[in-house]
């Protein structure tokens, strides 16, 4: 048994008073978050008591949409269009991918994330076994999927493999990863192929994990070979009508198709970083929002953003909502933070899981200390978190209560030798 006590924190819950709770000790036992304490009473014993004093308890960040070995090839190909930049340079490397590459470039990313405060990542990506032993090994939640594309002719094996991984995981699996099943997206997987998926994801019970209406061009070629829109298409082959699933971009999303993915609780993750960086557009998440999709912000591979920092993207989002409909009332703080927090959770169907900080729910908790210039003076913390901290704020992250960093060093982990073996490997790749 494993007791946690992080002192007397200011508590910003996520929950459905949206509580925000100063000098609020929170217990967790056996991973899971047990009693808030108000500092007038005594809490009980701990194994290990973590100092919160002056600093924000916050529930991890979920990064919804990853593929987090991509971090081998940041800054290799940049300011291009997505299909050039997918088919002149992404593609070509990716084929000399090796499952070493991916675990070393996964490791990397967990690094990243883990000191920037995220969680739980939802990863899709080649060789996903080895981005499951990453995940494991570093004990940060993962929502892990192997990335399936049509076009290529392994197709119908990748399938095969992934429908064989996941009826053998169902049986093992940990509560902390959890499996997905991917097809890229309807550009790059026929519909026959995404009709074995849904059969697939209905078969196991496991979620689906895709790209969807990215780009302009994907919406036109939809219309041109199918005469309906991407969103609406999915919705003709039945793929909302079983497990979830979550839609990385929606950028091009109408009304009509917003409205399928709230009836359907589809959950979105909006990946404003990469969309401007290559210049897909603006989803339309106010309208999202108001509709009552399950909405989540991602940071997308590394290679389009170029980083993994979710607090930047909930910021990104708000700023994004607002300029794009000439609306500063837009996607305000609160909402940006939600989505980076309890939004994404849910968005990935994690939402009794994790997400809040209120008892039941697992201890996957970051503390920030928001004493330094750019965050003060001290008038409103959400504001903060949203329009001013930095990831290097993070100073402590918990998964299931087990501390992956404690005031800044790392404790699951060694940075220098994963920073090491990920430059040998993008040398390979890339260099
Ligand atoms: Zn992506």
């Amino acid at each position: 048994m494993s007791k946690v006590l992080i002192e007397s924190p200011t508590v910003i819950t996520l929950n459905d008073s949206q509580e925000i709770l100063s000098d609020t000790s929170i217990f967790i036992r056996d991973g899971e978050i047990v009693s808030l304490i108000p500092e007038n009473e005594n809490p009980p014993d701990a194994d290990l008591v973590l100092e919160g004093k002056g600093r924000v308890a916050l529930p991890g960040l979920v990064n919804c949409h990853t593929h987090a070995a991509m971090t081998l090839l940041r800054g290799y190909a940049d300011d291009m269009e997505l299909l050039p930049w997918l088919q002149q340079k992404i593609w070509p490397v990716e084929g000399k991918l090796r499952e070493e590459d991916v675990y070393w470039g996964t490791l990397l990313a967990i690094v990243e994330m883990i000191r920037s405060g995220v969680t739980c990542l939802n990863d899709m990506y080649f060789y996903f076994e080895a981005a499951e032993k990453a995940c494991r090994e570093a004990d940060i939640r993962a929502c892990i999927s192997g990335v399936l594309l049509g076009i290529l002719p392994t197709a119908e094996a990748d399938l095969e493999k992934a429908m064989h991984f996941l009826s053998e995981r169902r049986e093992n699996g940990s509560q902390r990863i959890v499996h997905m099943i991917a097809p890229h997206a309807p550009y790059t997987c026929p519909d026959e192929m995404l009709k074995k998926v849904i059969a697939a994801a209905e078969k196991t019970g496991v979620g689906i994990h895709t790209h969807l209406s990215e780009t302009k061009k994907e919406v036109e070629d939809s219309l041109a070979q199918h005469g309906e829109t991407p969103i609406a298409h999915m919705e003709k082959l039945g793929m909302f009508a079983g497990p979830p699933v979550v839609a990385a971009h929606c950028v091009w999303a109408t009304d009509e198709e917003i409205e399928i993915l709230a009836k359907r609780g589809v959950g979105v993750a909006h990946c404003p970083g990469s969309n401007m960086k290559l210049a897909s557009g603006a989803a339309p998440i106010a309208k999202m929002l108001a509709a009552g999709v399950p909405l989540g912000v991602a940071t997308d591979g590394a290679a389009s953003n170029n980083n993994l920092d979710v607090l930047e993207e909930a910021r990104l989002a708000a700023l994004l909502a607002k300029v794009t409909g000439c609306d500063p009332t837009a996607v305000k703080a609160y909402e940006a933070l939600h989505m980076a927090t309890r939004g994404g959770a849910e968005a990935l169907g994690l939402g009794d899981v994790i997400g809040q900080i209120t008892p039941g729910r697992r201890g996957d908790i970051i503390l920030l200390d928001l004493k330094r210039p750019h965050v003060w003076p001290p008038h409103d913390l959400v504001s903060h978190l949203v329009y001013a901290a930095r990831a290097s704020d993070v100073c402590t992250v918990l998964v299931e209560g087990r501390p992956l960093m404690i005031d800044g060093v790392l404790k699951t982990l060694d940075e220098e030798r994963i920073m090491a073996e990920a430059a040998a490997c993008a040398e390979r790749l890339a260099g």
